[in-house]
């Protein structure tokens, strides 16, 4: 895991979020939730070890099961009125509707996994959970003008 930056200090202060809204939002397109500059993962769901920008250390998160369960919360919602729809009409097939139904949840599922991960993390951070410290909130309060 790569250190940060020794001279992470004297880098210009990042733009850091005014509210909790705007630090998800940050996560949950793949910017750093602190400065939005650097890109909060290095793979499809593995967060980068620190912000190529403003040095802040990510390794501190605990997303874990939460971002599965927001996705599959979130797709079976999406999916259902498509679901209903279709079973309720003949147009296609019983097995064609299963058929159809299980691979746009798995599509829909994958596609808002990352998004659902990125902004748990932003919520930790922002929270102060598991190591974030000092807590993105404070840090944001104590810097604004
Ligand atoms: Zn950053």
């Amino acid at each position: 895991m790569p250190a940060p930056s020794p001279f992470a200090s004297m880098l210009p202060l990042p733009a850091l979020p005014t509210s909790l809204k705007q630090a998800i939002t940050r996560g949950i397109v793949g910017k750093c939730p602190r400065c939005e500059e650097g890109k909060l993962f290095a793979r499809f769901l593995k967060p980068a070890p620190h912000c190529s920008a403003c040095g802040q250390d990510w390794s501190h998160h605990r997303a874990d099961d939460f971002p599965p369960y927001v996705s599959i919360f979130l797709t079976g919602h999406l999916l259902a009125p498509v679901i209903i729809a279709l079973a309720s009409s003949d147009a296609l097939p019983l097995w064609a509707c299963v058929a159809l139904c299980m691979a746009l949840g798995a599509a829909i599922m994958l596609a808002l996994l990352q998004p659902a991960k990125g902004g748990i993390i932003a919520l930790q951070w922002w929270l102060g959970m598991h190591g974030f410290n000092p807590a993105g909130r404070d840090e944001a309060r104590t810097r604004q003008p």
